[in-house]
Formats: C-alpha cells, sequence, structure tokens
C-alpha cells in the first residue's frame, strides 16, 4: 500500500500452527471467534514489512528464516520466504540499505543470515536499540539467547550493527519509538509522509482479538505488565486517526485501522479506509 511516498510491502516469511491457548494461556478457549481458528488451531504468521521510496530501502525484521530448522520438528510450520518474497517484488537483498528489529525474538531476526551463515543483507545497517540487544548478548537465562547472539555477532563483527537510544529516525519520515514491554528494548516504527501516517507495531500486539481485550497477554510478553500499559497506550494513540496500523503476527498482511465500534475497539483489516 502507499504510504506517502513509501510503499509498503507485507512480507510473510513463513507461520506456524499453534494451540491458542499455547500463545494466550490465561484466555479460555470458548472465548475465541470460532473465525480466527483453523480446527482448534491459530495459524500464527512471521510477518515483516518493507518500506520503499524508490531511493531508500528499510525492511522491518526478518522473520524465523534459517532458524526454524531450531523448532522442534512436530511442528506444522513454514519458514524462509523472504528471500523468494523479495525477489517477487523485485528487491534484492544487496538493495537493502537498513535493517530494523522491533526487537530480538528469534521470529524477528532469524532471517539475517544466509542457511550457509553469511549475512544475506550485506550492504544494511542495522538498527536494533541498545537496550535489546544489551540484553540478548549477555542474558544467559533465556534458552534462546544462543540462537540470537549465533545471528547478530557476525554482524556486529562486520560492523553493521548501530544500536539507538531513544526515538531515532532511520530514514526520512521513518522513525523508531519505544514501546517496550513484550522485551525490554522493543522498538516500533512509525512512517510519517504526505500527510500519511504508519504505525508497525511489532510485538505489541500478536493478534486482533488484543485491540478489544488489551489484557489478552501473550505468553511472549517478558514483563506483562510492562507490555499491557504499551499496548493500550499504542492503541489509543491509534484509534480513530485514520493511522495504518500494521503488525507482522496479524493474519497476512496484517495491516488495517484501529476504530471504535459500539464503545469497543475494534480491528479493521484492509489498506482502503478513508478517514476525514
Ligand atoms: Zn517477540
Ligand atoms: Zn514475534
Amino acid at each position: 500500500m502507499n504510504c506517502g511516498a513509501y510503499t509498503l510491502y507485507a512480507i510473510e516469511d513463513g507461520w506456524i500452527m499453534r494451540h491458542p491457548a499455547e500463545v494466550f494461556p490465561d484466555v479460555e478457549p470458548d472465548l475465541w471467534p470460532p473465525g480466527d481458528l483453523i480446527d482448534g488451531m491459530l495459524r500464527v504468521t512471521w510477518g515483516c514489512f518493507l518500506l520503499t521510496d524508490g531511493s531508500r530501502t528499510v525492511l522491518v525484521d526478518t522473520g524465523m528464516g534459517p532458524l526454524a530448522a531450531s523448532l522442534p520438528g512436530d511442528r506444522q510450520a513454514v519458514a524462509g520466504q523472504l528471500p523468494q518474497a523479495l525477489a517477487m517484488i523485485g528487491v534484492r537483498p544487496d538493495d537493502v540499505q537498513v535493517v530494523v528489529h522491533t526487537h530480538l525474538h528469534v521470529d524477528h531476526c532469524g532471517g539475517n543470515l544466509t542457511p550457509n551463515g553469511s549475512p544475506l543483507f550485506p550492504n544494511a545497517e542495522f538498527r536494533v536499540h541498545r537496550t535489546e540487544l544489551d540484553f540478548w548478548l549477555h542474558e544467559s537465562t533465556v534458552p534462546a539467547a544462543p540462537a540470537v547472539q549465533g545471528v547478530m555477532q557476525p554482524l556486529i563483527d562486520a560492523g553493521q550493527v548501530e544500536p539507538v537510544d531513544g526515538e531515532t529516525d532511520v530514514a526520512p519520515g521513518v522513525r523508531l519509538v519505544e514501546t517496550p514491554g513484550h522485551t525490554p528494548g522493543h522498538v516500533s516504527v512509525v512512517v510519517t509522509s504526505q500527510g500519511t501516517r504508519t504505525f508497525i507495531a511489532g510485538d505489541v500486539s500478536h493478534h486482533p482479538n488484543q485491540i478489544p481485550h488489551p489484557d489478552w497477554v501473550s505468553v511472549f510478553d517478558l514483563d506483562p505488565a510492562q507490555a499491557l500499559r504499551t499496548r493500550e497506550r499504542v492503541f489509543e494513540q491509534v484509534t480513530g486517526t485514520g493511522t495504518v496500523f500494521a503488525a507482522g503476527h496479524y493474519p497476512p498482511p496484517g495491516i488495517g485501522y484501529i476504530e471504535m465500534d459500539d464503545r469497543k475497539r475494534i480491528f479493521v483489516p484492509g489498506t482502503a479506509v478513508q478517514v476525514a
């Protein structure tokens, strides 16, 4: 879709089938609208977003990529489609100038390297919040930390990682804003261009049902209370403003708007809503 001077592409690196209680353990299964489940299971997308204005190309997250090989083998899952998807829209990995990591969970940085371990985006500067990078580089209690270090260390060694502190512009009109809670240094991406505003949320929210129910807490939120405060703040800021809301774990393409419907917030998927 067009976001002012930028074109926004939603890219599905892959997906995995999960029982809803695996993601939202405190939500009774019968509270899920039947249309949201497939044979009682959630299809969770591993989504990325690409922004390009013809001269600047910014990729937000890189999906699960080759790290999917570390998942338990009994999972119905697909991963590693990002390079193919970029080719379909005429973007070569060499063209990507900036990679933003909303955070460093493996499903957001797993595509940084090719299956043989070389950098997939050799010309890109990787922008990740300093708090986030420090957390994962020094964290030893989180089981995924070695995998994260494995995909970030070669890029650090190559001088490709530029940590950010606070709000930072990574391209004209493309700003990182702090949205902590899901992880300590989680950021979202706000694109402001030619009168349009787009909010790429990262893992502030994992499913559209959290828009009416922000208290549905994902098991992946490292600080659930802070994640809830951030989620409520973001939804409040975006609701009814015409801001495009994009989230990589939402059903693809994961792009829409947040509107009020009878005093309840809802997600309105799509790219064509006009708000006066
Ligand atoms: Zn995450
Ligand atoms: Zn995620």
